[in-house]
């Protein structure tokens, strides 16, 4: 075998990196910088970083099942009969038993005739998205949707309107002029991922019908949240049936990774020859589906997880409310507005200081002005863990006077 010589070694052949430094530093001058920390334990409320424990406040992980001793069981139990790798896309020889069953199983959580699993939501949202409209159609989304959401509708090609955030009488008047398109989808989230609001879907649901729209409803955050059995938003608004393409993640509350849509037969057929983030990309591990599966059955054995968050909910606002008027959020996510990014910063400099863990959301994430912490709260979390929480927000100044209701 003859080695490949390789005769300029010595001479630089990669960019400069000067237009990246740039930006970077631009970035950094106006708070817009990201990093990550390193979490060194399983995530749980309380979480190791640097050596140091933190109690966190910013976990989709809802249900606590992330690290949930049956849900470590059932993916070891896959590894060991199923191996780790699939080696292939679904549609050449990745497909597994645990694909199929996992898929039955959403498809029953959901209330609908079919899913399909694709490796994350993301990916579920730009397939779907991309595979639903085209160059003569036209999507309609709320203007809070989640990032994904608006990325599958900018690489559809289709026409993108924006309607202002749960305005459905704009999304109506926008709906009476799109008549010329072949085809409409109305895309939304149902819970707001940034503010932890709902949207209005009972009046979606009505106003696509009646301009023939096709409806698809991002249900990342309320599965495992929402409904009395945990099946999301639209089991909580008596919707079953009644959503075209429903979109749902397994990363968050399921405590697992993956990404689904679930509808009907022919919509997950069509999903399958035309979704390009399903066809083009490995299958998932049989162990994470194994997981989701396990995650699935815990939420639907155990509603007790479900009241425990929403007593969480509950008890979190009660606090909050004997210090500011409104608080935003109807669900885990409960944001407190900063304004700048720089004071977002600060304070969640503060917290960490302090050792609780919430970053600072910043544009592009939000829109400008409205920097954030973005409180997570899970079922895991104890009512100490919260007054602990409210605590250190008085002592870093953010829980003040100028916040205290007048109750006179
Ligand atoms: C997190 C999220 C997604 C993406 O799901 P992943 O499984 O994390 O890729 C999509 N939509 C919304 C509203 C989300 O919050």
């Amino acid at each position: 075998m003859s080695a490949i010589k390789c005769e300029h070694r010595e001479k630089v052949y990669l960019m400069s990196n000067d237009f990246i430094l740039d930006e970077l530093k631009a970035l950094k001058d106006r708070a817009l910088l990201r990093d990550y920390k390193t979490i060194e334990s399983a995530q749980d409320p309380y979480i190791q970083i640097n050596g140091k424990t933190f109690l966190s406040f910013c976990s989709n992980n809802y249900l606590g099942l992330a690290n949930h001793p049956k849900i470590k069981q059932a993916a070891i139990e896959a590894i060991q009969q199923f191996g780790w790798g699939t080696g292939a896309s679904r549609l050449v020889s990745g497909n597994m038993t645990l694909h199929q069953e996992l898929e039955k199983k959403i498809a029953e959580f959901k209330g609908t005739e079919a899913a399909l699993l694709f490796p994350t939501g993301y990916m579920a949202n730009l397939g779907a998205l991309c595979a639903f409209v085209a160059k003569r159609d036209i999507v309609l989304g709320d203007k809070l949707n989640h990032a994904s959401i608006i990325d599958g509708c900018r690489l559809s090609g289709a026409a993108f309107r924006i309607y202002p955030h749960k305005n459905v009488s704009q999304l109506e008047s926008l709906l009476q002029r799109s008549s010329m398109y072949r085809r409409k989808l109305v895309v939304t989230d149902s819970v707001f991922s940034m503010d932890g609001d709902t949207a209005p879907l009972p009046e979606i649901v009505n106003i696509a019908k009646r301009y023939d729209a096709i409806l698809m409803v991002d249900d990342a955050h309320a599965t495992g949240v929402f409904g009395k059995q945990g099946k999301g938003m639209i089991e909580h608004c008596g919707l079953e049936g009644k959503i075209d393409i429903v979109m749902g993640s397994l990363s968050k509350a399921v405590g697992s990774i993956g990404g689904f849509i679930a509808g009907s037969k022919p919509l997950i057929d069509f999903l399958k020859n035309k979704a390009r983030p399903f066809i083009y990309t490995t299958a998932l591990p049989p162990a994470v589906c194994a997981a989701s599966m396990a995650g699935l059955t815990l939420i639907q054995e155990d509603v007790s997880l479900i009241d425990t968050l929403w007593k969480n909910i509950a008890f979190l606002k009660s606090r909050l409310s004997t210090f500011m008027d409104t608080i935003a959020g109807e669900s885990p996510i409960v944001p407190l507005i900063v304004g700048s990014a720089e004071d977002a910063v600060n304070l969640s400099t503060k917290l960490y200081q302090n050792g609780i863990l919430i970053p600072a959301i910043r544009p592009p994430t939000v829109p400008p002005g409205t920097s954030r912490l973005r409180i997570s709260l899970m079922a895991t979390h104890s009512a100490d863990d919260i007054n602990r929480l409210i605590d250190i927000l008085q002592y870093v100044g953010f829980l003040t006077r100028e916040h205290v209701k007048d109750v006179c």
